[in-house]
Order: structure tokens, then sequence, then C-alpha cells
């Protein structure tokens, strides 16, 4: 098989009416679906337990999108056993042929574009373009690890000595754990598989409680394309019950987490532990949080600024990691910014996301829901509503577009991941003090910062201390190959996912001198 080079997806344009129609169609054809059960996958059975996740749609919570089996203990250890064995035989298949599982799977993917999109969209409340944009990555992952991972077999170059023969290849690391969030349910559930899957690992992945359908889709999709079974293990199930079964299990080697700062950490501190009869540190992955600030100078383009602050705080409800829940603006221009600000957000059309024409839906489910009011009624003790605050008059978990101005830098709404529509704006005296407030934090994901002047752009690049620093743009939408993305201090451990040094974390280096 010809490889072409990588080449990220291209968005749909919705307005087009064959798209239009096509993703209705797709959207009838999830909704005929409702209601129906997803077993567990253990080596090449399907198991289908009796307790099960029912997985709604946030929108409207009295619709069940599926039904997905509950692992237990015992799942996990037959899980686990399957993978280990089926170890023996994935590691030894050559990385260039690994690669065309993802390839196919990929293929498979495109196909089934807008179905696994409307999946999407009545399980997680995405609205059609950040479903979709979610699929898309989902394929990116999938063509940009498997060509990494074929530059990756090759061996790596060694400086030559005399009379020896001396050869160095990644090897994979074994069986590992794979916890993706449900906010990319597919992209980074994908990202995270099948980069460990490429690279020669055998994994068991438990989905996110709240959108289990999208990933047994998933994983349906990997053995359509051939993956042998026992590759990889479908084990959904409470996070609180089975989690830290998985993640103390002797027989694991690696855990790939992306999710909460409270997890992550939990996950890291329980993986160090060294449980009888287990033969190795355990490597953690984890990508957590983020408190991610805008900064606007008084040279910016506002209403640029303005547009890509409200595409950033509130695509997808502002439930992204990449979210900006902080505009940082400098006094000379924060109260026309403000205004801007706001004038647009009040313009969002809030509402059910399988509507063409809703540009935000609903949060994921009733401990988020809560969890973002908290926040606002905090803001609205603390700091001054601008816009939104209030309930929406319908079922389901909406939470208008939040604004809140007077926000005092170290201050709870300012520190704190809300996860949700909620801005924060923070009056900064200038510059200098608009990029001391945006450091003022544990997180260090992403930010941005839109000015005119070259010399601040370089002291951005020095001194704004996140992984992912975008200029004069939005600070979300990171595209695999183009934007490696992860980050610093507590919002991880800086995996930099869709890079090229992405696969290593799932790997170790062998060396071989033969003396002849
Ligand atoms: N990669 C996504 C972006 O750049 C964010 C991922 C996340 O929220 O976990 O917007």
């Amino acid at each position: 098989m010809a490889i072409k080079p990588y080449h990220y997806e291209l968005p749909l344009d919705f307005n087009q009416p064959s798209h239009r129609k096509a993703m209705e169609s797709a959207l009838r054809e999830v909704k005929e679906q409702f209601g129906l059960s997803y077993p567990l996958l253990i080596g090449s059975e399907r198991v289908d337990t009796e307790k099960k996740i029912t997985s709604t749609n946030p929108a409207h919570p009295d619709q069940v999108v599926g039904f997905v089996s509950k692992a237990e203990a015992s799942h996990i250890d037959q899980a686990i056993k399957e993978a280990w064995r089926a170890f023996d035989s994935w590691k030894k298949v050559p990385a260039a042929d690994r690669a065309r599982y993802l390839y196919k799977a990929a293929a498979i993917m495109r196909r089934k574009k807008l179905f696994l999109a409307a999946v999407e969209v009545y399980e997680a409340g995405k609205t059609w373009a950040e479903a979709e944009g979610d699929v898309n990555e989902a394929i990116d992952f999938m063509e940009y690890y498997g060509r990494q991972m074929e530059r990756l077999g090759a061996p790596v170059p060694l400086t030559p000595l005399d009379d020896e023969d001396d050869q160095a290849f990644y090897v994979p690391i074994g069986v590992g754990a794979i916890i993706p969030p449900w906010n990319f349910p597919l992209a980074i559930l994908t990202g995270m598989t099948t980069s460990a899957i490429v690279a020669g690992n055998c994994v068991i992945l438990k989905p996110a409680s709240a959108t289990p359908v999208i990933a047994a889709h998933f994983v349906e999709i990997m053995h359509e394309a051939g993956l042998p079974y026992g590759v990889l293990n479908f084990v959904p199930g409470d996070g609180g019950t089975i989690g830290d079964y998985i993640v103390t299990h002797p027989l694991i080697r690696f855990i790939s987490f992306t999710g909460s700062r409270e997890v992550g950490l939990r996950i890291n501190q329980l993986a160090a532990q060294v449980a009888p009869g287990q033969k190795w540190i355990k490597r953690v992955v984890a990508e957590m949080g983020g408190k991610d600030a805008i900064v606007v100078d008084e040279t910016a383009d506002l209403d640029k600024a303005a547009q890509d602050i409200v595409t950033s705080a509130f695509g997808f409800q502002g439930q992204k990691c990449s979210a900006c829940s902080r505009a940082i603006i400098v006094d000379e221009v924060h109260d026309v910014l403000l205004n801007k600000i706001v004038e647009r957000t009040k313009k969002l059309v809030v509402g059910d996301p399988d509507n063409f024409n809703s540009q935000m839906g609903p949060v994921i489910d009733p401990k988020a829901f809560e969890k973002v009011h908290s926040y606002i009624q905090w803001g609205k003790e603390h700091a001054h509503l601008e816009t939104g605050g209030g309930t929406m008059d319908r079922d389901g978990y909406f939470i208008p577009p939040t604004i809140f101005s007077d926000v005092k830098p170290g201050s709870k709404l300012e520190q704190e991941e809300v996860f949700g529509p909620v801005l924060a704006v923070i009056r900064a005296r200038n510059w200098q003090d608009a990029l001391a407030i945006a450091n003022d934090t544990e997180y260090g994901l992403t930010g941005s910062v839109f000015t005119a002047k070259r010399d601040r752009i370089e002291q951005a690049s020095d001194e704004f201390e996140v992984g992912n620093l975008y200029i004069n743009r939005k600070c979300t939408g990171a595209i695999v190959g183009a934007h490696p993305f992860g980050g610093f201090n507590m919002s991880g451990t800086d995996s930099k996912t869709g890079s090229p040094d992405y696969l290593l974390l799932f790997m170790q280096m062998k060396v071989v001198a033969e003396r002849f």
C-alpha cells in the first residue's frame, strides 16, 4: 500500500445543502438506534453484563442513547490476561503493518464520519461542527501516528564503532490502561488508544462513563479494520469502582489518562505504589486541566480578539481543557473590548445540538450543571455579571454563555477550572501586568496573546508559561501534526499528542552491541 503524506481532514461546510441533508439523515439513523446495548470486548469475546451504564442525551436526559455493559474486577483481570496473551504476537508484527490497521480504521471512520458525528451530537451534546471536528481529529490521529510509527520502526542512527555491530531500536512496553475523557469522546480516545497500539502495546480501554456508546463504535471499527483480537479490550465501568483497581493492578505497565486534575493526580499517586508481583515502574501519561488565558493589549485588533475570545470560551460550552476561561485585557481597551465580547456572546444561539442553527448545546451531565452553577453563584456575589448567569426554561443541562467582569486576580473564579460556559474578564494595568496575571496559575496548557507589537510577541514566546501559545488567534482547536498538544505544570505531563515524540511514551529503546 502506497502511503500518501499526512494531511489533516478538512471540515465540511454544512451550509451546503447536500452536506446538511447527509447530516440530517445521519442524525435520524442514530436516533433509530437509541436504546441499543453494547457489550464488553475481552479478547475475542463480547460479554453482555447485567449491570449497564445508561448513556443519555444531555439535551434531553430522558432519551437513552444506549446501554453499555459494565465491567467488574473479574472482567478487568481477564482483559489484562487476554491483552498480555495478544502482546506476544502483536509486538512482533512489523511497525509498518501495525500502521496499516490504523490507516484502514481511518478510512472506515471517514466513510462513517457523519454517523459518528451524529452519535456525538446525541451522546455528548456537541453541535454539528464540533462533532464533525472531533471525528476529523480522530482520523487525523490515526493517519499521523501510523506514519510516525513507520518512521520510528527504523533502526535508530548510531555512531559506528570499529569491530562492533551496534543496533538500537524501539520496542513496546507491554499492556496498558487507556482512560480517556468525554469531552473529545472520539478524537482523544482514538489518539490515546491507537498510539499505544501502533507502538506495539496491547491495551484495556475504559471509556468515560458519559460517552461509552461512541467508544463502542470505535472498538467495532478497529476490528472491522482487522485488528487482531486481544490487542484492544473494551471495559467500560464506574471510575469509582474499577478505576483504582485498574491503576493498581500489578500487570498494568502504563496508564494513559486524560481528564481532571484531581483524578490525574490520584492516578499518578496510586501508580507509584509497587504491588506484589509487579516488576516495573508504571509509566503515567496524564493530561489534565487548564485555566487558559487570552491576553489582549492596546495595539490588538479588537474585533478579531473579541471573535476569538468568544469562540475559545464558548465552543462546546467551554468544556475543553484548552478553553479560554480568562480574558485579561489592558485597561486602555478593556471597556471597548468587553463590550464587543458581550455583544457577540449575546448573539450565540443556544439550543438542541441536533438543530443545525445551534451554536451551543448543554453541558454534559447534572454534576457539571451543578458545578458550573456554583461558580456562577460565586461570580454573582464577587464579580459583575455581564450576561448569562441564568437557567433556561427547558429540559437538559443548558447553561447560557456567562461573562463576569471585575474578576479579581487570584480569586476563585480566576484560579479554578470551571469547565463550562463561564468567562472571567480581568482588567490589567498594562501589558506587563497582564502577562503576570496570566502566569499566576498552577496550570499551563494553552494561552493566546493579541498584540501588534513584535517585542511583546517575543516576550510572550519566552515567558508565557504554557505548553501551547497562540498569537493573534484562538486558544482552542489544535491540529494534529501542526500543533503538538499538551500542558505544563498542573496541566499534566506535557505529553504532546499529535507530535513526532508522542509514540515514544509507549516504547523503550533496546540496544544490542555485538562483537564479531
Ligand atoms: N486539543 C483540544 C484543543 O486544542 C483540547 C483538548 C481537551 O480539551 O482535552 O482545543
